[in-house]
C-alpha cells in the first residue's frame, strides 16, 4: 500500500482511498466499487467528513432496531470488508447478529476472498460462500443469492453501500433495513427502513456504541425510540445540514488562505 504521511490535510481520506485499491489489486472489491467510493468520498466531503446530527439519531434507531430483532444479518460487499472489516465483526458479536458476504458482482472466488477478509478480522462464521442457494425474488443481479439460513430469515438486514432494488426487494420481503450509505438522495437512502447517511468506517462503531448502551433497556424503551424515528423527516435534515454547510461556505467565502 502506498505509504501516505499523516501529517498529510487528507490522510484518513487518502488512506481509505487506498484500503479499497488494494482491495481491487487482491480481487475482492470490484473495479465498480472503485466509483461507488468515488461517489461516496464526494458526499463525504458534503456533509464534513464527521458524523452528523441527523446519522447520530438514525445510528441509534438501528441499534434498537437491532436488539428488537431475532435474527439480524450484516450483508458485506468488497468496499465495506476493505474499510472495515473489524468494525463489521465488533458489531455483529455485540448485536449478536450473522455476517454475510453478498455480492453484485459476485464470483465464488470474491465472496471467498471477503471471507477470508472478515475471519482474519476476527469473524468467527461467515454466510454466503458455498451456502448462497436461496433465492430473493423480484431481484436479477447477483445480489440475489443469499443464505437461507441469514439473509432470507433475517428480519434485520444492515446493509452497507447497498443498492436501490435489492433494498426494495428486502422491505418487499418484510425485513426491516438499515442502510449505511453516504448518498442521502440514493434510491437505497429513501427505501430503508433506517438510514444512517455517514461513511461505513464511522456508521458502524456509532450503531456497535449504542447497542452496547441500550442493552439493558427494556423491549418498550426500545420500541419508543424505533416508533417515534421518523427516516424521511432524518434524510430531510441531513439535506438541510448539507444546504446550511454550502450557504455558510457562500456567505464566508471558499477560498484556502495560504499565507496569513
Ligand atoms: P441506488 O441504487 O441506491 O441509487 P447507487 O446506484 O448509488 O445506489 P452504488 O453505485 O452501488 O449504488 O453505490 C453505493 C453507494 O454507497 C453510493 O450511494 C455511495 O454514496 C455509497 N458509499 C460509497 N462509499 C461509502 C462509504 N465509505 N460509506 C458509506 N457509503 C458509501
Amino acid at each position: 500500500m502506498v505509504n501516505i504521511p499523516r501529517s498529510h490535510p487528507r490522510y484518513e481520506s487518502l488512506l481509505q482511498r487506498e484500503k479499497v485499491i488494494e482491495g481491487f489489486k487482491k480481487g475482492y472489491v470490484a473495479l465498480a466499487g472503485l466509483i461507488a467510493h468515488g461517489r461516496g468520498e464526494c458526499f463525504d466531503y458534503l456533509i464534513g467528513e464527521k458524523t452528523i446530527e441527523p446519522a447520530m439519531k438514525a445510528a441509534e434507531a438501528a441499534a434498537a432496531a437491532l436488539l428488537l430483532s431475532e435474527n439480524p444479518v450484516i450483508s458485506v460487499n468488497g468496499n465495506t470488508a476493505a474499510l472495515a472489516a473489524e468494525k463489521v465483526v465488533e458489531l455483529a458479536e455485540e448485536a449478536r447478529a450473522k455476517i454475510e458476504v453478498n455480492l453484485f458482482y459476485r464470483t465464488e472466488e470474491r465472496a471467498k476472498k471477503i471471507a477470508d477478509v472478515l475471519k482474519r478480522a476476527g469473524a468467527k462464521e461467515v454466510l454466503g460462500v458455498n451456502d448462497a442457494v436461496a433465492m430473493i425474488p423480484e431481484l436479477e443481479s447477483e445480489r440475489r443469492r443469499v443464505s437461507p439460513s441469514g439473509i432470507l430469515k433475517a428480519d434485520a438486514v444492515v446493509v452497507p453501500l447497498e443498492d436501490g432494488d435489492r433494498t426494495e426487494a428486502l422491505r418487499k420481503l418484510g425485513k426491516v433495513v438499515i442502510a449505511i450509505d453516504l448518498n442521502p438522495l440514493s434510491r437505497t437512502s429513501r427505501a430503508a427502513n433506517i438510514t444512517v447517511v455517514d461513511n461505513v468506517t464511522r456508521a458502524l462503531p456509532n450503531i456497535t456504541n449504542f447497542v452496547r448502551r441500550y442493552k439493558t433497556k427494556n423491549k418498550s424503551e426500545l420500541r419508543r425510540i424505533l416508533t417515534s424515528y421518523d427516516n424521511d423527516m432524518i434524510l430531510r435534515d441531513t439535506i438541510a445540514v448539507i444546504k446550511r454547510r454550502l450557504d455558510q461556505l457562500i456567505k464566508e467565502g471558499i477560498t484556502l488562505d495560504l499565507f496569513s
